[in-house]
């Protein structure tokens, strides 16, 4: 099956940029529209300048950027420093062989190609244990444990960063696909939360994503364009995990009816606001100290998990 989508360079020569009319490189069909690069630099840019309006945050707020290495949040990371805003990165080393070194890597060369703060923190100095040594001794599925894992920490190591909220890079694909998922599964919970921007509370720092408004395909070509060398391949440990699946029904549907994606998500989101701040907890782990809503938090109960099957093996 050949899907047809956006591409830089597969474009008639004579294609002429749907803004200034100047020669056109990039096509991107779910838009009707061709750009030339510099024009495609504005549509990106603008995409992301009126996600960040619909945020509730001061224009001033200093953003900790979560960056994996991949395309997205280097490209988030890039556009938000172009668009003025004032950043600083946060990395986890998650210790995954061949994968993680790379993902550092690709981090720590952008951040310092850019010239740009860079703070790396290890899995193991964090829990006790890298995510292999995690996926040995968790039986459950780990791609939903290392969520947990990256949420916690990236808001706790903000927090002591002195952060206020968190940008992801999590884009229009992963949001249509998610929303699929939790429609299709009737995830009522999930789907409350279902919004951009998810505000402070229950002991969290505001969490955004600016980059909801565009596609895997328009990231790819953005990085391209700029220069950005990030780190393309997917998790060894996340292989069979079922967000790919509803991400390969909506290219399947979007080939044949470009647009549908974005109408599915924005057609969703439309009229909708933030969702209320979770109530803040008033306890707090009896281990650690973290704020929680039970006697001990979900890292403390993973790590206690953990160290009793590690001693039982
Ligand atoms: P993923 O769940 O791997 O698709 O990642 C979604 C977003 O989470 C990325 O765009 C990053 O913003 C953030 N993220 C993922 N992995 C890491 C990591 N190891 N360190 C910091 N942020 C991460
Ligand atoms: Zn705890």
């Amino acid at each position: 099956m050949k899907l047809k989508g956006p591409s830089y360079g597969h474009l008639s020569p004579n294609a002429k940029c749907s803004r200034c009319r100047g020669k056109a490189v990039i096509t991107l069909p779910s838009h009707h529209a061709n750009f030339c690069v510099d024009c495609f630099l504005e549509f990106f840019r603008k995409a992301v300048k009126r996600a960040m309006k619909k945020f509730p945050i001061k224009p001033h707020t200093p953003i900790m950027v979560a960056v994996s290495g991949g395309k997205d949040s280097l490209a988030l990371w890039d556009v938000l420093t172009e668009l003025g805003y004032v950043t600083k990165g946060i990395h986890i080393d998650l210790g995954i062989p061949g994968f993680s070194e790379a993902s550092r890597e690709a981090s720590e060369q952008f951040a310092k190609s850019r010239g740009l703060g860079l703070s790396v923190y290890e899995l193991k100095d964090l829990l006790g244990f890298s995510l292999p040594e995690v996926r040995k001794l968790k039986s459950s599925k780990i791609c939903s444990v290392c969520g947990t894992l990256k949420r916690q920490f990236l808001n706790r190591l903000a927090l002591q960063e002195g952060f206020s909220v968190i940008a992801t890079g999590h884009n229009l694909d992963d949001e249509a696909s998610r929303l699929l998922g939790n429609i299709l599964r009737h995830k009522e919970a999930y789907l409350a939360k279902t919004y951009p921007f998810l505000p402070a509370g229950g002991g969290l720092v505001a969490r955004m994503k600016p980059l909801f408004r565009l596609e895997s395909a328009e990231i790819r070509i953005y990085c391209k364009v700029r220069d950005i060398a990030y780190f393309g391949d997917k998790c060894p440990f996340a292989q069979g995990a079922t967000s790919h699946i509803f991400f390969e029904a909506l290219e399947f549907i979007e080939s044949k009816m470009p647009g549908t994606k974005r109408d599915f998500l924005f057609g969703y989101l439309d009229g909708k606001k933030p969702p209320q701040p979770e109530e803040t907890p008033t306890g707090r782990c009896s281990i650690c100290g973290a704020i929680s809503y039970q006697d001990i938090c979900s890292i403390c109960r993973i790590k206690e998990e953990l160290a009793e099957k590690g001693n039982s093996q």
